[in-house]
């Protein structure tokens, strides 16, 4: 069937919205009539090459739409089901998944080829050049097929533009807090106010943290913090660095989460020596595969500091978005509040554009059909 999306065709290029055909659902696989999607960040490592992905490439990771029609042998959701996307599958039955650990499922294997797990494409350009998905969607388009162990049923009373974000960014941040260590009484630092960051300082909140300090360069960034829990917020460390030592009497935080939108090894560096004896650096963010993480190995002994990686917040998608989606019915989640803007897909390159300025916490697309 037809569809319209936005295509990367080269690194450091202009996203191109064109017409797509999308193929026919597999056996095991589901067409999703794609409502909105937001803008991660983690999609422009696409775009600059950090992640070395083939092009060209249907962009998009976090969706939410409706089922339009299903393969013969999909169980998990059908036609008419409110959906939203998983960037990793979350197959249930494959060691990780057995154990809790969705956010690793074995069936991510190959997603960065952006075509579907038969190693076959599910877009194609108008004359039949092959297209690939990122992460085997690309809710850049406004219809797409995937894999039924990429989508988890959502309450039809949540607006897609606020359920999209739950797909990967608020799971991620919220997670990272959650999952990543943050106790009753911490003191945090989360660096990086985005749409991943802002749910990092949430989830730090409500895993009991008592401070959680943001670090964010843009003077919008700093203001917003305090909507979403933070208790102060700065333009870098160095100036946080009185208050943290005030706070934790001079010997660092308890856990920082670094959440800016490219990554690299003097961050992490940082990171890790502004966190405490038996703290914790907790990574989210995505930067290039070089090997340079600037940190002290006696420190790490010596003061039994963590570094820890995070992958989709080390959620369980399947258990852990519903129940999200739960909390922002009670109010005890803010998810409104984070869309800032909502742009047409014509308008992908501007909403691109707003995100490097740090205009936005979230930019959404929201799809025609
Ligand atoms: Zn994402
Ligand atoms: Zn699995």
């Amino acid at each position: 069937m037809k569809a319209r999306g936005a295509v990367i065709h080269e690194v450091n290029g202009k996203w191109q919205v064109q017409d797509l055909e999308v193929g026919e659902p597999g056996e095991n696989e589901v067409l999703v009539k794609v409502m909105a999607s937001g803008l991660c960040h983690s999609d422009d490592h696409f775009v600059t090459g950090d992640l070395d992905v083939p092009l060209p490439m249907v962009g998009g990771h976090e969706g939410a739409g409706i089922v339009e029609k299903v393969g013969s042998k999909v169980t998990r959701v059908k036609p008419g089901d409110h959906v939203a996307t998983l960037f990793i599958p979350a197959c249930g039955t494959c060691r990780y998944c057995a154990k809790g650990q969705s956010y690793i499922c074995n069936n991510g294997a190959g997603m960065e080829t952006g075509r579907a797990m038969d190693g076959t494409y599910r877009f194609h350009d108008s004359d039949g050049t092959p297209v690939g998905g990122v992460t085997r969607l690309g809710t850049f388009s406004n219809y797409l097929v995937c894999h039924e162990t990429q989508t988890v049923p959502l309450p039809e009373d949540i607006p897609f533009d606020v359920a999209c974000l739950v797909s990967c960014g608020v799971a991620t941040g919220y997670g990272a807090a959650v999952n990543g260590g943050v106790k009753a009484g911490d003191v945090v630092l989360v660096m990086g106010l985005g749409g991943v960051g802002a749910n990092a300082v949430q989830g730090a909140r409500h895993a009991g943290a008592d401070h959680v300090i943001v670090v964010d360069p843009v003077d919008y960034k700093q203001e917003r913090a305090a909507d979403f829990g933070a208790t102060a917020s700065f333009a870098s460390v160095g100036e946080a660095r009185p208050l943290i030592d005030q706070l934790t009497n001079g010997q660092g935080v308890d856990v920082a989460i670094i959440t800016v939108g490219r990554v690299d090894g003097d961050i992490i560096g940082e990171a890790f020596a502004t966190v405490g004896k038996a703290g914790t650096c907790v990574l989210v963010s995505v930067g290039s595969s070089e090997l340079s993480i600037a940190v002290s190995p006696q420190d790490l002994t010596n003061f039994a500091k963590s570094i820890q990686g995070v992958m989709y917040g080390n959620c369980s998608p399947v258990g852990d978005i519903p129940r999200l989606l739960e909390m922002y019915r009670r109010g005890s989640i803010k998810l409104d509040e984070l869309v800032t803007r909502r742009y047409g897909l014509d308008e992908i390159n501007q909403a691109v554009e707003d995100m490097h300025a740090g205009r936005n916490i979230r930019g959404v697309v929201v799809h025609e059909h």
